[in-house]
């Protein structure tokens, strides 16, 4: 939590600071003031974050509020979680919208979510990230998701992790699996394994299914905010998430999820399905930055095709291992 109320004076300054520093650095490595403290409700005016990271250009319109500078832009849906950063989708925890150009963001998506993705050294754990588990899905009985030509999604995600471990497996970084080879592994043994190696960061590692064959596209989870519901439910109301071990990590999550997700879509170039939320097992209890990844749709021929490709499943392997690179040299 890095709110706290600054005098409306000194805000200025410090907005005025920022823009002006702006003309030499990117959004990305200012540091300094925090975000202007919430109104009543918790929301705060997204004009006022807008000006705050030094944002020159907001153009507003019926559908969409847009922050743009030389370096970055932020999209944002009206009435909607739905935010496009720098070209890749990332769900909010809760819609933003208001009327005409008063839109309104919620305070925790500033602080976890905004704040990640425009000032990562500020979020980021103190710890350097070394240890890295890799978590891949299912094993032994568990198949995971099995395509028309019988890819089994648990021999591609360890396949793809053990090539991640490889990319890797040099200094800074030390990398263990959660399942070396083809076995079951139940998803809480996932988590006290990866605590017990005293994992800094935590990936796991997946394949999507669905039933319809035309779907396709690379999604990654992090988990809701405390007190959010999941991207999947659409109504907001009524919903009292529940707060769980990895909430500490909620900017770090979706910094190391957006990263995940920029990575591989640039690798895979299908539809962007975008960075999620969910309160995932696997991920409520790892006391560390983690983030699970569905890299594609065996369901889908075309998909199943690459994955049965040595090196598409390198390149999406690298892929995740240039997001854990990434974002463990953003700690300063
Ligand atoms: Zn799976």
């Amino acid at each position: 939590m890095i709110a706290f109320r600054l005098p409306k004076k000194n805000l200025f300054a410090a907005t005025a600071a920022v823009a002006c520093i702006m003309t030499v650095f990117p959004l990305a490595v200012i540091a300094g003031a925090s975000p202007q403290a919430p109104q009543a409700d918790g929301r705060r005016p997204l004009r006022d974050v807008a000006g705050f990271y030094g944002f020159p250009h907001v153009n507003v319109t019926a559908d969409q509020f847009v922050c743009s500078s030389a370096y970055s832009s932020l999209v944002f849906e009206a009435n909607s979680r739905r935010l496009t950063y720098n070209g890749t989708l990332v769900y909010l925890n809760g819609p933003v919208g208001g009327p005409r150009d008063r839109w309104r963001i919620d305070a925790a998506d500033v602080d976890t979510t905004i704040d990640a993705l425009l000032r990562p050294s500020r979020v980021l754990p103190d710890r350097p990230t070394r240890v890295i588990v890799i978590d891949p899905g299912h094993g032994g009985a568990d198949l995971g998701a099995v395509g028309a030509r019988n890819v089994e999604e648990k021999r591609v995600v360890l396949d793809i992790a053990r090539r991640v471990r490889a990319k890797l497996q040099s200094q800074p970084f030390t990398v263990h699996l959660t399942r070396e080879d083809d076995y079951y592994l139940g998803l809480e043994e996932r988590v006290e394994l990866a605590n017990a190696l005293g994992a800094d960061l935590f990936v796991s590692i997946h394949i999507n299914s669905v039933q319809n064959t035309m779907v396709s596209g690379v999604e990654t989870f992090v988990l809701p905010a405390s007190g959010y519901p999941p991207t999947s439910r659409n109504d907001m109301n009524g919903v009292a998430g529940e707060t769980v071990s990895g909430n500490s990590f909620d900017a770090a999550n979706t910094l190391l999820g957006y990263l995940l997700q920029k990575e591989l879509l640039a690798v895979a170039g299908t539809p962007d399905r975008g960075l999620k939320r969910a309160r995932f097992a696997v991920l409520k209890g790892i006391r560390s930055p983690a983030a699970l990844v569905e890299c594609g749709f065996v369901s889908n021929p075309h998909e199943e095709e690459r994955f049965l490709q040595a090196q598409y499943r390198d390149q999406l392997a690298e892929a995740i291992a240039r997001a854990i690179r990434n974002f463990a040299g953003r700690i300063q």
